[in-house]
């Protein structure tokens, strides 16, 4: 733990070990330069407590960039709750309690929700004990925010690509048909789009492709689907070694976390002309909606302006990587640099 700790740039890590449970707790705190630290809370059975804080660590830090990408006041930090064993309900409850606690004696210095492991149910639990949650009040389902965010995505790809953000007759081929996914397949259908759906519940694919007039596409096949603009909203890592060689569209932009299996995949991208709208960025638009409504005030259209400005920074972010004949990964990465070093707006 001591080497992972010298090695990370964060600001700080709360650690506690909860007796009762057998289970460790980090909370990262990597930047609070645009404001108070905020993200989920994952809780998992790790081998080793070390590599639960691996996770907070790395993923405290991308939640800097993702605020920073889209240059919204608050800061990177995230939860982890690193079990040995599997937990029974009420011991589970107990320890989520307990956590609750934690977060609320950092007043307002870190705020959490959802991720792998704490569903909304759970941010309930949590929120027993601390006001500093998100997702429990006004905000509700974050898919149809993030949504909004991915189809404006998909909107500045398509400039890019085409000189037009009109998707008209563009085919847009969406991995997975859920939370996400169903709300930005009905936001393309509305804009003209040809749409091509994939999802591994076939039954439930065959459903919402009948009710839109679109195609459904075989999951094992939709790597070699020809289409404009591919939109994953499923699984990360489905950018890899093996499925980027195959990938026969112009242009990606979706919801799923961590895309890219590994960094050298952006690089992959760009030799195949495939142009990447980086994930961070893409998705944000459910934790904008999260935090804009519940913590820091904002009105509904206040947050809608703010999602659909992901646009104008994909815009950006474009023009940087074509001038400079790079990723798009590394135009935002660098980006977020700038909007860290210039500080709150
Ligand atoms: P969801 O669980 O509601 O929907 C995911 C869908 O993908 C399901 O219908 C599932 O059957 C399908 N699926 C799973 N594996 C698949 C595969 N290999 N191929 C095709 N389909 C597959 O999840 P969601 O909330 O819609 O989120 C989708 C992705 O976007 C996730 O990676 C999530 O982490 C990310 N994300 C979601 C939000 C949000 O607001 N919900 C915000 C940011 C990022």
């Amino acid at each position: 733990m001591e080497e992972l700790l010298r090695g990370w740039d964060g600001e700080h890590v709360v650690v506690r070990y909860d007796r009762e449970a057998d289970a460790w707790i980090f909370i990262a705190i990597h930047s609070t330069r645009l404001g108070n630290a905020s993200g989920g809370t994952r809780m998992k059975v790790y081998d080793e407590p070390q590599d639960g804080l691996r996770d907070a660590l790395r993923l405290a830090e991308g939640m800097t960039y993702k605020w920073a990408g889209v240059d919204f006041p608050m800061g990177g930090g995230k939860g982890v709750i690193a079990l040995s064993r599997p937990l029974g309900t009420p011991e589970r409850d107990g320890l989520l309690e307990r956590y609750g606690e934690l977060v609320e004696s950092l007043a307002g210095g870190f705020s959490t929700g959802a991720d792998l492991g704490v569903g909304p149910d759970l941010v309930q639990v949590i929120g027993r004990e601390t006001t500093h949650v998100f997702g429990t009040r006004i905000a509700g389902d974050p898919g149809p925010w993030t949504a909004l965010g991915v189809f404006t995505a998909i909107e500045a790809v398509a400039q890019e690509l085409f000189g037009s953000s009109d998707l008209s007759g563009r085919t847009v081929l969406v991995q997975g048909v859920g939370d996400v996914g169903i709300p930005l397949a009905k936001r393309l259908w509305d804009a003209g789009a040809q749409l091509k759906l994939a999802d591994i519940n076939a039954k439930h694919v065959a459903g919402i492709a009948e009710e839109l007039g679109a195609e459904a596409v075989d999951v094992e096949a939709l790597y070699d689907e020809p289409c404009d603009i591919f939109a994953p909203c499923a699984v990360g890592a489905v950018l890899n070694a093996q499925t980027i060689p195959r990938l026969c569209c112009k242009g990606i932009a979706g919801a799923a976390n961590n895309q890219l299996e590994g960094p050298e995949d952006a690089g992959r991208l760009h030799e195949r002309g495939v142009l990447y709208g980086p994930d961070f960025i893409c998705n944000s638009g459910g934790a904008i909606a999260l935090l804009g409504l519940e913590a820091l005030s904002m009105t509904e259209d206040y947050v809608a302006a703010k999602i659909l400005s992901i646009r104008d920074t994909l815009k950006v972010i474009f023009r940087e990587a074509r001038e400079n004949n790079e990723s798009p990964l590394h135009a935002a990465e660098r980006l977020a640099r700038r909007v860290l070093e210039r500080g709150p707006a």
